[in-house]
């Protein structure tokens, strides 16, 4: 994030300071324009102008902070730095280095006026050109890469504002992002540092139908309500119930690229468990560190309010750059609650007309207007990359029908619902099967069948059948009891609980559960399929369900999640299975 001090317009004097919340007199300013408020000159952004009267959303606490004091205008919009670095780094909600700033001030806490560049300007970077002179290049191409970590060639592209041309030289080797690697006939020069606005979507293409699945390695995210590539989810739940588990899942296992964590407003010590966790993570299918395809956001709730509302912007505004030289990226955010309460408080000292439960007005627009910029685009350069936006939902009491979670509801296609009572019985992941639904499951279906096997979408609509079904038988069993339904009924049930147990709930911390690859999915459910065709046949032979019911290798199923060479697990299973039954008519 930057706005040098060179570029200061104009100055103004403060004239009220609420919280957050800063008017001035008297600065010529436009909406947005960043401006440093007061003698400590503290970072904030115009949100509102009237008349002569500015009003400021301070990204810092604004304590001590008075009437009469001067704010100076940037003329600029809050932008972030991009370049390479991004990776490998943990940022405040302003994109001030976390790390950076500890050392600059001693202490991980935050002081007032402490401004730090996004990306290392004095680093050098090893640039290796890949256009030549005499080549013609214009806004998006990319013009060279580095080695960002060991996992990401970050490409360096002529920026989104630029008007390209012929290139007129070109340089090879180290650089810092601020020096010159590629000139243009027109004066134009390429450094491995862009800005952006954060509020404006970068340029595209156009935006396509996502059509590839983003594997998570959580059965129940795969097997029964995908989310694609440049696809939107939503992880509403109540405290407790494994939306940060469900998250951290996502950040080490979904194949996507890159992933922006972003951590917006929850308490300090679950950030600083993220920023303690992270580092040490390894990333299951490279072995490199997790960090070396990673950026983090963290804006815990002691941290000023107005970051709070800036973070999910820096975080998608990071995405696109990602997305734009051609990665699928990851986008977490945790909460949005807490980003649209940063909202809604921001709105109040605004003394702006509250909707639905005191929120802005504008909190569906807003909402909106983040999960628009997700999505699977052909790239101004001709590549392809994607932005998916997972985002969790902390509705207060878990109750889904407040304002939050109903407007995120209208807009993201997947819905991954978090139950409380699921999560009391040790059911994990303790997503609802019955009240989730993923609209891009018909999309992605010819993916599973060409990647995975041609009855996949049969297989998961058996599943949901059965399930449905042992939800209206459950209403009959809580009247008259189990023993009271018919036996081909109680069968059903037995079905239900192998899917319940053995297929949708997964273990987040065994080593090898903790990830299940779509082929694994597969299998285990088609091995619970099995075992339902095989126990149906016995019934029809005359064998009584209680017997049914009690094989030996049915519990069996249980075990297929720890599995490691599971192929050869369930091909013994299944004719066990098949045997035991067998041998009983
Ligand atoms: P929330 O973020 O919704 O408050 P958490 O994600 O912190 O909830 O989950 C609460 C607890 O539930 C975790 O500490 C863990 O013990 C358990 N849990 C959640 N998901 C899983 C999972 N997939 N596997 C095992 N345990 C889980």
């Amino acid at each position: 994030m930057s706005a040098t001090q060179e570029t200061v317009r104009e100055d103004g004097i403060i004239e009220s300071v609420s919280g957050p919340v800063v008017t001035a007199r008297d600065l010529d300013a436009r909406m947005n324009d960043v401006v440093y408020v007061g003698d400590e000159g503290l970072m904030g952004e115009v949100i509102e102008i009237e008349g002569d009267i500015t009003t400021i959303q301070v990204y810092e606490e604004t304590s001590g902070v008075g009437p009469g004091e001067p704010v100076e205008n940037t003329g600029e919009p809050l932008t972030v730095d991009l370049g390479p670095g991004l990776l490998d780094s943990i940022y405040d909600g302003v994109q001030r280095p976390l790390d950076v700033l500890e050392t600059k001030m001693g202490s991980p806490y935050l002081d007032r006026g402490v401004d730090a560049p996004g990306i290392e300007l004095d680093k050098q970077w090893s640039f290796a050109p890949e256009v030549a002179a005499g080549d013609v290049v214009e806004p998006g191409d990319v013009v060279g890469t580095v080695e960002e970590t060991v996992t990401i060639d970050h490409k360096v592209m002529v920026p989104p504002t630029f008007e390209g041309g012929e290139v007129v030289s070109v340089e090879s080797g180290e650089f810092t992002v601020e020096e010159a690697v590629v000139e243009l006939d027109n004066g134009e020069e390429v450094t491995m540092r862009q800005e952006w606005p954060v509020r404006e979507a970068r340029p595209s293409e156009t935006k396509k139908t996502p059509r590839t699945p983003l594997i998570s390695g959580q059965r129940i995210l795969d097997g029964m309500f995908p989310i694609a590539k440049g696809g939107t989810a939503a992880i509403p739940g109540p405290f407790g119930s494994g939306k940060t588990v469900t998250q951290h899942q996502l950040a080490k296992y979904a194949d996507a690229d890159i992933i922006v964590y972003v951590g917006c407003g929850e308490r300090g010590n679950e950030m600083t468990e993220v920023i303690d966790d992270f580092p040490e993570l390894e990333d299951p299918s490279t072995g490199n560190p997790l960090m070396a395809r990673t950026s983090l956001i963290a804006n815990t709730s002691n941290m000023p309010v107005a970051a709070r509302e800036s973070c999910v912007y820096t975080g998608i505004t990071i995405a696109e750059y990602y997305r734009d030289m051609g990665y699928d990226v990851a986008l977490m955010a945790d909460s949005t609650s807490r980003w649209a309460e940063a909202m809604r408080e921001i709105s109040s000292r605004l003394e702006e007309m509250p909707g639905e439960e005191g929120y802005p007005a504008y909190l569906a627009a807003r909402l909106s207007e983040f999960y628009e910029r997700a999505g699977y685009f052909e790239n101004v350069n001709g590549t392809e990359g994607s932005v998916s936006a997972i985002g969790a939902v902390s509705p207060p009491g878990g109750d889904f029908s407040e304002p939050v979670t109903q407007n995120t509801l209208r807009i993201v296609k997947t819905f991954w619902a978090l139950d409380a009572d699921l999560a009391e019985r040790r059911h994990f992941p303790s997503i609802n099967w019955n009240e989730s639904y993923s609209l891009y499951k018909d999309q992605l279906d010819p993916w599973f069948q060409e990647n995975v096997e041609e009855d996949w979408p049969d297989e998961r609509q058996w599943a949901v059948d059965v399930l449905d079904e042992e939800a209206e038988l459950r209403e009959i069993v809580q009247l008259v009891g189990k023993d009271a339904l018919p036996e081909d009924q109680q069968l059903t049930l037995e079905v239900a609980r192998y899917l319940r147990e053995a297929y949708l709930q997964q273990n987040a911390f065994h080593p090898t559960d903790t990830f299940c690859p779509p082929e694994k999915t597969y299998l285990m459910l088609t091995s619970i399929h099995h075992f339902n065709d095989e126990a149906f046949k016995a019934l029809e032979a005359g064998v009584p369900v209680e017997e049914i019911i009690s094989i030996d290798a049915a519990p069996r199923l249980n075990r297929i999640g720890v599995q490691e060479d599971y192929e050869e697990y369930v091909a013994e299973l299944k004719d066990e299975i098949a045997e035991q039954l067998r041998e009983q008519y």
